[in-house]
């Protein structure tokens, strides 16, 4: 049968599995053939890359650099939530921008604090293999024309003012970590030109990237949507079907157009805000045009691959379904990402036969630093105790909230506190993404009494638990005991001036929206980024990079890991595919 001819609702209806999970997914499963020759290619290419992102793009230019020929496919005009995210990358080892601003580090000291983060999420191998290449890749990134600069910030924050560019973007200068493995700023923002707002500097990264790889011969398919892989008789991945919203007409247009107007809704709408539902509704509605869209005018496509298919599509928190199933406890962050982080690249691996691991974790970012008198003040969880050193990064605490205390926490500060707190978040240094909500929440998302047993009474907290601990937090402060969560003392400011407030941050806080995304994925192999059955077994001509696949970043993420193993294992995929016979 010439597969091709048999038209794409025939070939849909074919392939459909009628034992597929009955939450949602585009993707059906695989299209099985006795031979890639039973086809009828609309493309061939070595190395076929789905999911032109972070990921995809260094597979896709480290191909062409092994001299494999390349076809990228992306749902819309590549780039992906690395193109709009913060441009943190994070690369130590002695990188040239360190040894530029005077900061020494080794791999050893990068390997052993990651270790601490990591918790062997990959072998020690594995992490050890990135450390010592990680110089080398920023080298790479920066050879194809990603700027770094290495005008330092050597203080904590979650993420410093546009005039810096290297930074301790992790909890490396935290004491439990510090007595462990020696800090050093490894946080590497890219330079952008001419951006006023702080997120979108990902373009610093991406774009030079995308220029080089359409430089080297990357063919790229644009408005292409990737929903079923194919499979011969041997096992093997030997290609993809795409639908591809057809150039002509205005349909590619109004397509991007519906998407990004739905993804803004959901990405600007806390979950906890009154009304949030409706919003919801109306994003989905909008999302739902678009799909019907892509059903009305798509053209099917096949792409033979001939060493091998690359899964590079994003997470999945823009599909609730796979969120409520697999980690409910996120669904009420509010999803940070692109509605192509709809989990189609891992359910493609799945349906291959491929196996998934820790699609329960999660990253919450609860960045309380700027102001930085928020994080000199004490957290509590709806009982009133303090459960971690607020001085971690954003999403250490995070995840200790969301995990261990039902995703509910309050900053307890005093008065002299808050007013510092208001000062800090009005700073001109202050990016408006930190300063806007830490003043709504101070404003408008916090309570307020002369006295701490009346606060406890307002917030739900047992009055003397919550005395006690605010009275334990204060002794911390004279330093002659160490604090049991690891906070330097100098770092805790006492808690004395009435009134005291009580600044809710839960996941649910109707002005503190807690942005998430997914770090699970496929496992893979972790020396060629090979998908892996539930046997451990390869999958052959089917690999997986960056947040479909489980990466460096796969337990918890600090800033700038996610991208520094996009390029790490799409890399990774590359040189394998290079080596596939
Ligand atoms: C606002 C924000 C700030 C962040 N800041 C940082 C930071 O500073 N540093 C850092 O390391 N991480 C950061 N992150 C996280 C990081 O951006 C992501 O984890 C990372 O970009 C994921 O890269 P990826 O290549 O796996 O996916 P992406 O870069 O999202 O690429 C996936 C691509 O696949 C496409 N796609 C999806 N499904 C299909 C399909 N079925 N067919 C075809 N194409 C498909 C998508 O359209 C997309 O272009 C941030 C994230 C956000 C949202």
């Amino acid at each position: 049968m010439n597969i091709h001819d048999a038209g794409s609702t025939e070939i849909a209806k074919e392939a459909t599995n009628p034992g597929a999970p009955d939450w949602h997914s585009d993707v059906v499963a695989p299209l099985r053939v006795d031979s890639a020759d039973d086809v009828a290619w609309d493309s061939v290419a070595d190395l076929v890359v789905v999911g032109y992102g972070g990921a995809g793009v260094c597979a896709a230019l480290q191909a062409r650099e092994l001299d494999l020929s390349v076809i990228a496919v992306d749902r819309f005009a590549g780039g992906g939530a690395t193109r709009i995210n913060g441009g943190v990358f994070y690369a130590g080892g002695g990188t040239e921008i360190q040894k530029e601003a005077g900061v020494a580090d080794t791999p050893e000291e990068m390997f052993r604090y990651l270790q601490l983060e990591t918790q062997g999420v990959v072998s020690d191998e594995t992490l050890r293999r990135f450390c010592e290449t990680s110089a080398e890749a920023a080298e790479w990134l920066t050879g194809h024309g990603v700027r770094f600069s290495s005008k330092l910030y050597s203080k904590k924050t979650s993420y410093p003012h546009t005039d810096y560019s290297l930074y301790h973007s992790d909890n490396s200068l935290a004491p439990l970590y510090k007595a462990l493995a020696k800090p050093a700023a490894r946080g590497h923002r890219a330079l952008v030109d001419h951006l006023d707002v702080p997120l979108g500097y990902g373009k610093g990264i991406y774009d030079p990237l995308r220029a080089a790889a359409d430089r080297a011969g990357v063919t790229f398919y644009h408005s292409s949507t990737v929903r079923q892989l194919v499979i011969d008789q041997s096992g093997r991945v030997v290609g993809i079907r795409v639908t591809q919203i057809p150039r002509e007409g205005n349909g590619v247009a109004r397509y991007a157009k519906l998407m990004a107007r739905a993804s803004s809704i959901v990405m600007s709408v806390p979950p906890g805000m009154p009304g949030a539902g409706l919003f919801r509704a109306f994003a989905e509605r909008k999302f739902a045009k678009a799909r019907t869209i892509e059903q009305r005018i798509g053209l099917t496509r096949f792409i033979r691959a001939r060493r091998g298919v690359c899964l590079s599509a994003g997470g999945f928190i823009f599909n609730r379904d796979m969120v409520r199933r697999y980690a409910p406890k996120y669904l009420m962050g509010m999803p940070l990402g692109t509605p192509g982080d709809d989990g189609s690249g891992i359910r493609l691996g799945q349906s291959a036969g491929g196996a998934v691991e820790r699609l329960g974790h999660v990253s919450a970012w609860r960045f309380i630093n700027p102001p930085i008198a928020w994080a000199e003040g004490m957290l509590v969880n709806r009982k009133g105790e303090r459960f971690v050193n607020e001085m971690l990064y954003g999403a250490s605490i995070g995840m200790a909230m969301v995990e261990e205390h039902d995703g509910a926490s309050w900053i307890i500060i005093d008065d002299d506190q808050r007013r510092k707190a208001m000062a800090q978040a009005n700073d001109e240094k202050t990016l408006p993404f930190q300063k806007y909500p830490a003043v709504a929440a101070m404003l408008f998302g916090s309570r307020k009494s002369k006295s701490l047993e009346t606060l406890a009474r307002k917030c739900g907290f047992e009055p003397e638990r919550f005395t006690d601990e605010v009275a334990r937090y204060n002794a911390l402060a004279e330093g002659r005991r160490p604090d049991p969560l690891g906070k330097a003392s100098e770092d805790i400011a006492i808690i004395r001036t009435p009134p005291f407030h009580a600044i809710n941050i839960s996941i649910d806080a109707r002005l503190a929206a807690l942005p998430v995304l997914t770090l699970g994925g496929l496992k893979v192999d972790e020396a060629t980024g090979a998908v892996l059955d539930g046997g451990g077994a390869r999958i052959p001509g089917l690999f997986a990079a960056g947040r479909n696949a489980i990466g460096i970043c796969s337990n918890i993420y600090v800033s700038g890991l996610s991208a520094a193993d996009c390029v790490f294992s799409g890399r990774r995929v590359a040189s394998s595919a290079a080596a596939e016979p």
